[in-house]
């Protein structure tokens, strides 16, 4: 018996995919590429975006085809699935399975040999208005310390060299700390106790909260040799009253002095966001606000999103007053600001030798990321033919681009 799984959206559902695939793996399934030669279709799906959501149920045609050919094939739509959405995708699909479960007994089947994707807590107790995660994932849950430990220390004994953790608000885990400690563990203490495991490897995490970024957790981020300087903090609006209709409880000048302070304890920090444009009701005023924190916040990349209506969500009540045209003259005025900060920022790299992983070789190239998170292009010359996917390069940047920089191997 053969599976396919396709995976639609963030992370999080490549993580459970992989998770999913091991399950499979463990009662008899053989992985297929081909999606026509499985006897098992897993789509593991994504609510965030409409237009997935309208892609996976427009592939209804092809999987009918394939039901002709093969009439034992079962199709599970699993991930993030609306409530609104169920009824029709149950008429679709064998089966709709979409609850959520951190409790990874099996041992995930990693798609990557040298960088891990490990969930440490799934779920969001937030309800920011545009968002359909608290309603497809449901309440925050965190996995227990120990089993966290346990996954990572098996992945850096096997090489492993970068652990991304994630969750929906890393920064609001909690969980019980080893049996032995009474108290809870929070995620400042969690990235303490990942950081003590011995061996060389790199600790990233997405995506954080603003809300619950804490001097301590900044602090703690700095101390710790391994954890690399990259914070995704997700800004949304730089609008109080529009951040106030997102119900992301923080302030815009809240935002800028976590920025300020991340900077004051980590310089050579990276730092990431995800923004929405065209909120119902933005005016061009409000809009200018949100430039306005871009251009002060200067940061590394930003995620610049046209809001589109979720049903199901407090913001689907609001009218959508705002043109898709103008939605996308505002994502070019942003997009022009970045590049700017980003160019700017990559700049101070130019003739520092860094830390590189590389990910991939490609031709006359090897591609890699430095520890702040910075795509990294660098030539190969004969010396470095030896190199591999999965080592740890030091690099002279030669050059900065607007998303990119370009280097030469040291050593
Ligand atoms: S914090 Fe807001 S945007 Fe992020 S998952 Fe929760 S509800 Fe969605």
């Amino acid at each position: 018996m053969k599976y396919h799984i396709k995976t639609y959206g963030c992370q999080m559902n490549y993580s459970d995919s992989e998770r999913i695939a091991s399950v499979l793996e463990l009662a008899g399934y053989k992985k297929t590429a081909q999606e026509s030669d499985a006897d098992l279709i897993v789509i593991n799906m994504c609510s965030v975006r409409k237009s997935a959501v309208d892609r996976i149920a427009g592939n209804f045609k092809k999987y009918k085809q394939y039901k002709k050919i093969n009439p034992n094939l079962k199709i599970v739509l699993t991930g993030c699935v609306l409530e609104s959405d169920r009824e029709r995708f149950e008429k679709l699909f064998d089966v709709v399975e979409t609850r959520h479960c951190l409790v990874s007994t099996a041992k995930p089947h990693y798609q990557n040999k040298f960088s891990a994707y490990v969930p440490i807590m799934t779920g969001c107790n937030n309800f920011c208005s545009y968002c359909v995660v608290p309603y497809t994932r449901g309440r925050e849950k965190s996995r227990p310390a120990e089993e966290i430990i346990g996954e990572i220390t098996g992945l850096v004994d096997n090489k492993y060299k970068e652990i991304i953790l994630l969750g929906q608000n890393v920064n609001s885990y909690k969980s019980k700390v080893h049996k032995v400690e009474s108290q809870k563990c929070d995620f400042p203490k969690l990235l303490k106790l990942i950081n003590n495991i011995p061996g060389n490897f790199w600790i990233r995490f997405l995506t954080s909260h603003p809300k619950d970024m804490t001097e301590e957790l900044i602090k703690i981020i700095a101390r710790c040799e391994k954890i690399t300087p990259h914070i995704h903090l997700a800004l949304q609006s730089g609008d109080d009253e529009i951040l106030k209709k997102m119900n992301r409880k923080y302030t815009a000048e809240h935002f800028l002095d976590l920025v300020k302070l991340i900077r004051k304890y980590i310089p050579d920090v990276t730092i990431t966001t995800d923004i929405i444009v065209g909120f119902p009701d933005e005016t061009e005023r409000q809009f200018q606000r949100t430039a306005e924190v871009m251009r002060e916040a200067k940061f590394d990349m930003v995620y610049i999103n046209k809001y589109s209506p979720r049903a199901g969500t407090a913001s689907y009540k609001m009218k959508d007053d705002v043109s898709w045209e103008e939605k996308k003259r505002r994502e070019k005025i942003l997009t022009e600001i970045l590049k700017k900060t980003a160019l700017e920022n990559n700049r101070k790299y130019v003739g520092k030798i860094v830390e590189v992983l590389v990910e991939k070789i490609d031709g006359s190239f090897i591609y890699g990321k430095t520890r702040s998170f910075k795509n990294v292009k660098m030539g190969i010359k004969n010396r470095e033919l030896g190199i591999k996917k999965g080592e740890f390069l030091e690099v002279k940047i030669t050059k900065a681009k607007f998303w990119n920089l370009e280097g030469e191997v040291v050593k």
